[in-house]
């Protein structure tokens, strides 16, 4: 198959057909983005699969790779993957910013026309890739320096988006509506929208990309995309989502793992000198269990520690 150099997503394809190539949005600065377009053999919804929103959560990254290959034979409807949108972040291996202006992508939604860097691709990714699909899942992970239990964000108080998370068939469910992420912008757009976590410390097993590519047939099966069932797992659904941030630059000693239960006020670990004075004791502040935790011992003021879901 060839592979096109296109400016515009080629949505429009001939049923039964797929589009496979490189993207370069209006931005001011030059990119390529890999892309997929699948279009089904038979009318269906239009499901956008996005990762590497994050560069370096590569389970996600390679989950959407293979979703990639799915069949036009196998499918109903049309399938967008762009397995990597923050493509600089993802080349210089960057964690949580990008290297161009330094921001969160995935707090810049729905970005600007007229912005920095990635305030510009977040609002091409809503015009042009959001915008007009009937559902939508970002795919993420645990960054290069946290380990994760995998976890799925639907937007809280809409049912649409509860029914995909539920279907996805993580163990773990957070309901939320994080300013500036990718499924807000989808949610504000009237699209049921869901972020499904796995993996994490720059690793990618098979058991972490296979639990995430399940998880979006599963939806597909549910969105009558592909044929066949789905058989989501029970899962627990937590409401709040606490984040422990660091208040020093320092040596991060972390004292308890991702998916473990902790109880208020539990000593989880602290932030020291590199002489060994404890600048920060780190406490739980709810009970929960930790969906992420900071590995690395480099830790900065404003860092994450800890992700907790009450
Ligand atoms: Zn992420």
């Amino acid at each position: 198959m060839s592979l096109e150099r296109v400016r515009q997503l080629p949505l429009d394809l001939p049923a039964g057909s797929a589009a496979r190539g490189y993207i370069s949005p209006e931005l001011d600065v030059p990119l390529e983005l890999p892309f997929t377009v699948v279009r089904g053999g038979q009318p269906g919804p239009r499901l956008l699969v996005t990762a590497g929103i994050h560069g370096a959560e590569y389970a996600s990254i390679e989950a959407a790779v293979r979703l990639a290959q799915t069949s036009p034979q196998a499918l109903s409807g049309t399938l967008l993957v762009l397995p990597i949108v923050n493509l600089p972040a993802y080349r210089t291996r960057s964690i949580y910013l990008n290297p161009i202006d330094g921001k969160n992508l995935n707090r810049c939604f729905p970005g600007e026309a007229g912005g920095s860097f990635a305030e510009q691709l977040a609002f091409w990714l809503v015009e042009n890739a959001i915008k007009g699909s009937d559902a939508y899942i970002d795919l993420h992970g645990g960054d290069l320096n946290e380990a994760l239990t995998p976890f799925t964000i639907f937007i809280q108080g809409d049912q649409r988006s509860r029914a995909l998370a539920e279907v996805f068939g993580l163990p773990l469910l957070v309901s939320s509506s994080p300013s500036g992420t990718s499924i807000t912008a989808g949610y504000r757009s009237g699209i049921p929208s869901i972020l499904a976590e796995a993996g994490g410390n720059g690793l990618w097993p098979e058991a972490d990309v296979g639990v995430l590519e399940h998880g979006v047939r599963q939806v597909m099966q549910h969105l009558g995309m592909l044929a066949g069932k789905p058989e989501p797992k029970p899962t627990r659904q937590l409401g709040e989502f606490a984040w422990l941030r660091s208040e020093h630059d320092g040596l991060w000693y972390p004292k308890v793992a991702a998916g473990q239960q902790v109880q208020p006020g539990q000593d989880i670990g602290h932030i020291a000198t590199p002489f060994g004075k404890v600048l920060q004791p780190v406490t739980a502040p709810i009970a929960g269990i930790v969906l992420f935790a900071v590995t690395s011992l480099a830790i900065n003021v404003g860092d994450p520690l800890y992700g907790i879901g009450a």
